[in-house]
């Protein structure tokens, strides 16, 4: 590629007469033509990609390292006075997810192009994304992300689709985003939207007015479901997606050749979560509508789906109820109940019917009877579904349930996100882990080598030092290079117990204040947006953000610890944070954590875990060995029982254990109350003591000795940078080219 010249025929002027804008949008557009070329022919059997979110993170680096012309271009860039880096922060970062969900569809498109498989992706263009978190008075407040402007990556199509509610019909365009592959073919990831939709409605932050459908229907992932009419707009927005995209798809298998009763010849659909299951009663009604025997149509359409469990925590399973379901898509109620009514003829355990005595749609259920494939998303995670959560169906499915643990894109997490790790991997191993990441275990023969090892610490001061740079830059936060890097970056949740990692901070600002001070000091680093309407999850932002006020700004102590709270955390956020990071703290509370990929990404980064034997930290865990993580606290096994006794009582805890009643004692002192508002804290103080619903004290002194220890042995530098490097070498496993090959071996079978 010659910029020069395509910056000449675009804006007759020399690249360094060019703003880093339009430099920005004329490369936008030389990929868009690249990738263009590179798209694939039909085959018979496609794999269609259901997803509510896809977080696909910027693309300009991506797809320039995808077609291996990212060090040619930036060199290019460099003899004119510009800087990729500075280029790249004029693109904004689509906000079409939420969290990891989000980021394992993307990671899996990335990884379905760079296999060669045809795939593609089917979603929801929302304008405004999930909401951009801005800090304000220690508090998290949500405007709109306006990510979407006329100079983004989405193609605008002439497919065109009809889309029937009760009260209107929309007209759902397609917009497509190429997917490049690395150093292989383009496919296409297909978001739907709706030309009505008003952004000017949007007011006071994210408020709406949610009933009108037709200027409303796309501006939000997740719109607030605390009211039943934010209820029924998701059902509205799952709808559009289904039904927009199973005309798409049945119309490219028409095409192909299809006869309808053979679909499953043609599609194979993946359901990520439940939020794309009204693609099967649709499928069926679309395929009926067309003449197929109901009976044949349910035949074809459940031996084309196939179903991704992400979670165990019973709010997160959709129910809807089927008077919802009849005021907003009356069409499908005909379809659901014979679908019911077909598991109540079969069998007579209540739990496995599909609509429920209280008239309420469980649509995991229509997604296990009706599909091919059911699967867990780590080992851990799918025995939690077959031998606890979905042990009903499991008895009478065994064949259906499968294991694919997740995986993450090495090109985006590894050659992009830490260019000087990935050099001096090539220097030490070759290139081949760019294409197969097993090929990483190579790196165990320099276990024990000083010079390698220094090199390695090398590397990551100096990804220490670029977080430093930018966290000055972004939130005006010093923070020092040489200090243990101890980082918590997800969604707030509180099974994900960034409460545990509190309360830690707490006491060890107390013992420093006492004059026990860590001998390096510590810098922890949270990043976390919460949903809107979660209460306890905003009370745990504003504690974060009240201590860390506290401990920054008291001379005594800030020398050695700190707090840093990264406002808005997103893919963007999280390429700088990770390389950086020195601690992986991955401490949900056991069997809660489907899987995690935070995790993945850290350990390729060469972070050592700090986490409970939850999710894929037990898989990392047999990988590296213990000399390799510091894994504590209950085991899922232990947890499950507890609560099916239902004999936990925090309060006991609390107050038998000094060091817990110190913590938590803390948040409602004089200390926090001023700083912050304490109603909130009070609010948080009486939820930990009388609920603590994921039991963070049984963990709390198991956790802070394993904390104490991963912070001593962090001062034998050389003996740190071994359980490092045994972590990079062992990622291979991760990598979501295996975990597509799985889906496709086992499910797809492309
Ligand atoms: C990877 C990722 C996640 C998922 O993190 P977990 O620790 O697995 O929950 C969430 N958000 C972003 C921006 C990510 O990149």
């Amino acid at each position: 590629m010659n910029v020069s010249e395509i910056i000449k025929n675009k804006y007759n002027k020399t690249v360094s007469e060019c703003s880093d804008e339009e430099i920005y949008y004329a490369l936008l557009q030389e990929v868009q033509r690249l990738a263009g070329e590179k798209s694939r022919p039909e085959t018979k059997k496609k794999l269609y990609y259901f997803s509510a979110e896809f977080l696909i993170g910027k693309l300009l680096s991506n797809n320039l390292i995808n077609l291996g012309i990212y060090d040619e271009v930036k060199k290019q860039l460099a003899e004119n006075g510009k800087d990729i880096c500075k280029i790249e922060e004029t693109e904004n970062e689509p906000s079409l997810g939420n969290g990891g969900l989000g980021r394992l569809a993307a990671c899996f498109l990335d990884s379905i192009a760079t296999l060669g498989l045809n795939g593609a992706g089917v979603g929801l263009t929302y304008h405004f994304g999930l909401f951009r978190q801005v800090f304000k008075d220690n508090r998290q407040t949500a405007v709109p992300d306006k990510w979407l402007t006329d100079k983004s990556w989405l193609i605008k199509t002439d497919k065109t689709y009809t889309v029937n509610f009760k009260k209107c019909s929309v007209t759902a365009r397609m917009y497509d985003i190429n997917v490049t592959g690395y150093e292989s073919t383009t496919n296409k990831l297909h978001l739907f939207d709706i030309e009505t939709v008003d952004e000017s409605i949007v007011e006071n932050g994210i408020g709406f007015n949610k009933d009108d459908i037709e200027k409303n229907l796309t501006l939000f992932l997740y719109p607030d479901d605390s009211d039943d009419a934010g209820r029924m707009l998701r059902i509205y927005q799952q709808y559009l997606m289904v039904s927009a995209g199973a005309q798409f798809l049945l119309d490219e298998c028409i095409a192909k050749g299809c006869k309808l009763y053979d679909l499953f010849d043609y599609a194979i659909i993946q359901i990520n979560d439940t939020h794309p299951t009204m693609i099967i009663p649709e499928l069926i009604r679309l395929l009926v509508e067309r003449g197929l025997e109901m009976d044949d149509a349910i035949e074809a359409v459940c031996r084309s789906c196939a179903y991704t469990n992400h979670t165990i925590l019973a709010e997160a399973l959709e129910k809807w109820s089927v008077d919802y379901l009849k005021k907003v898509v009356p069409q499908l109620i005909p379809i659901i109940e014979v679908l019911d009514d077909k598991v109540r003829r079969k069998f007579d355990s209540p739990e496995v019917y599909i609509i429920d005595k209280d008239e309420r749609v469980h649509m995991a259920n229509i997604d296990i009877h009706y599909s091919i494939s059911v699967n867990g998303v780590a080992s851990l995670h799918t025995d939690i579904l077959k031998n606890v959560e979905l042990k009903k169906f499991y008895d009478i499915y065994p064949e259906k349930f499968n294991n694919k643990t997740n995986g993450i894109t090495f090109r985006r997490w590894l050659l992009y996100a830490n260019p000087q790790l990935a050099e001096l991997i090539s220097s030490l191993i070759g290139n081949g882990f760019k294409k197969n990441a097993a090929e990483l275990e190579k790196l165990l023969q320099f276990k024990g080598n000083t010079d390698v090892l220094n090199k390695l610490l090398d590397v990551k001061l100096q990804k220490k030092r670029e977080l430093k740079a930018h966290l000055l830059e972004k939130q005006n936060i010093e923070i020092n290079e040489n200090s243990i890097f101890d980082i918590q970056v997800k969604r707030l949740h509180e099974y994900k117990r960034q409460q545990l990692n509190v309360l830690f901070i707490i006491n060890k600002y107390l013992d420093i204040k006492r004059g026990k001070k860590p001998t390096t000091p510590i810098t922890v680093i949270f990043g976390a947006k919460a949903a809107p309407a979660y209460v306890i999850a905003q009370d745990i932002i504003h504690l974060i953000l009240c201590l860390s006020e506290l401990i920054n700004s008291d001379p005594e102590v800030s020398p050695y610890l700190k707090v840093v709270m990264t406002e808005n955390y997103n893919v963007t956020e999280a390429e700088k944070l990770i390389p950086a990071c020195d601690i992986s703290e991955q401490i949900s509370l056991a069997s809660k954590e489907a899987s995690g990929t935070g995790n993945m990404k850290f350990m390729l980064n060469g972070a050592v875990t700090l986490g409970t034997e939850d999710g894929a930290n037990v898989e990392i865990h047999e990988l590296v060995g213990d000399e390799n993580i510091y894994i504590f606290g209950d085991k899922s096994g232990e947890v499950v029982q507890r609560y099916q006794r239902g004999d936990y009582n925090p309060r006991r805890y609390y107050e038998e254990n000094g060091a817990v009643k110190q913590a938590v004692d803390f948040i409602i002192s004089p200390e926090l109350t001023n700083i912050g508002d304490r109603k909130r804290l009070e609010r948080l103080f009486n939820e930990l003591i009388n609920k603590d619903w994921f039991m963070t004290f049984p963990d709390f002194d198991r956790y802070a000795a394993a904390r104490e220890k991963a912070y001593a042995d962090y001062e034998n530098r050389l003996q740190w940078a071994d359980k490092m490097l045994v972590n990079i070498a062992k990622a291979g496993y991760f990598s979501s080219d295996r975990t597509i090959e799985e889906y496709n071996g086992d499910i797809w079978k492309l």
